[in-house]
């Protein structure tokens, strides 16, 4: 590649594709390197923007509400750049109560900014969930069509001169003060001033990337339904429901299978069963498809994003565990003010590398 990269992104689900176009977009070149494996996380996942239901305290609670938020806008601004309108459901989210026990816990853990909806008005807004004795409803969290996004923005990522990209195996990473080098399988060696390890539930095989160990797949198992009842994301005791286009994707399992990426009967039973609590004419679907992702997941279920500590060439944004699909614009902003070494809008504090 010439003329030399500034930056050099390894990874190229969301979070990856995220951080190359922001950086981009500040004027820097970006080699953005990465191979499809089978279970990578981004186009599996359900896409749901919630960070009212899978929640973090804190800053990182705060950071989760700013990347739902951060959506609106970042769509906009694919669909000026591509044409392509990706899907964005911000109608709010309903936690489901099926038992008084439920409606208990969801009224003890609920947000300030949650609602409690009776029987009566959740018949009304779901009528496919007429079964229901409540819900908590959460305004403004939904879901985005990660499929679309991510086609979105590889289409984008492709358009960009600044942006080039490599599909090859990075194996190492070695990182220095001030310059990175990362050895490839088939492009050899590249190097630029910053890398950026987004290698998702890899970030920790790959050579020279210490921090990256904390990462490890969590396998989800997913179902789609080809019917949809539904116009909100809706959870249940034992999981979720997210209406995409004409479907009903139905989640998920939590599985530590290492980087197996298969799906099982068990697994597709359970979320079967799960689903169809939550909406049981689904359970008249036949044999609904099914597949699995590797979520990349941290001991405290946040991301690991900042500098490394000893080489502050390099770059961590990986981790993302069950919010990467939520976090992926505001951590292409965040990996981008590191870069150019603007001023950080957010605190970070939660999200250091090293902190396991
Ligand atoms: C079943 C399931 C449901 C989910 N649902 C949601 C949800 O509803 N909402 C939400 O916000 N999040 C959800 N997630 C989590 C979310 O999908 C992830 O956090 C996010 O996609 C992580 O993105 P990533 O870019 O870090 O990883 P990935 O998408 O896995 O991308 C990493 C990329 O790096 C490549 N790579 C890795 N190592 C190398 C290497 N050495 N050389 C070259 N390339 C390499 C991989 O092949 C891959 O393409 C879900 C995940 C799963 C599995």
């Amino acid at each position: 590649m010439s003329p030399r990269p500034d930056v050099i992104v390894v990874g190229t689900g969301l979070i990856g594709t995220a951080s190359a176009l922001a950086v981009a977009e500040r004027g820097l070149r970006v080699a953005l390197i990465g191979e499809h494996r089978p279970g990578e996380a981004s186009p599996a996942a359900a896409g749901m923007l919630a960070p009212s239901v899978e929640r973090a305290v804190g800053p990182a609670h705060d950071f989760a509400i700013a990347a739902r938020d951060r959506y609106p806008e970042y769509l906009r601004y694919l669909a000026d750049a591509t044409g392509v309108r990706v899907p964005l459901n911000r109608r709010g989210i309903l936690q489901l109560a099926l038992s008084e026990k439920g409606i208990k816990g969801l009224k003890r853990t609920a947000l300030p900014t949650s609602k409690w909806m009776t029987a009566g008005e959740v018949r009304e807004l779901e009528p496919s969930l007429s079964h229901g004795l409540g819900a908590m409803y959460n305004p403004d969290d939904g879901a985005v069509d990660n499929v679309a996004l991510l086609e979105a923005m590889d289409r984008l990522a492709s358009s960009i001169d600044r942006i080039e990209r490599f599909t090859d195996a990075v194996l190492s990473i070695g990182a220095g003060a001030s310059s990175c080098s990362v050895t490839t399988a088939s492009h050899g060696s590249l190097d630029a001033a910053h890398t950026v390890l987004a290698a998702g539930a890899w970030a920790g095989s790959i050579k020279g990337a210490r921090l990256g160990k904390a990462v490890s797949p969590a396998r989800g198992q997913l179902v789609l339904y080809e019917t949809c009842p539904l116009r909100h994301v809706v959870y249940g005791p034992r999981g979720y429901l997210v209406p995409r286009g004409d479907g009903t994707i139905g989640g998920s399992t939590m599985e530590n299978t290492g980087f197996d990426a298969s799906i099982t009967e068990s697994g597709v039973s359970k979320v079967r069963a799960a689903a169809e609590e939550i909406c049981p004419q689904l359970a008249a679907v036949p044999d609904p498809k099914a597949w699995a992702g590797l979520r990349p997941v941290t001991p405290d279920m946040l991301p690991i994003i900042g500098r490394d500590p000893e080489h502050a060439s390099l770059i961590y944004a990986c981790g993302h565990s069950r919010n990467g699909v939520l976090m992926a614009p505001l951590t292409g902003d965040v990996v981008a003010d590191l870069v150019t070494g603007a001023a950080l809008r957010h605190d970070l504090t939660q999200f250091r590398p090293g902190r396991f």
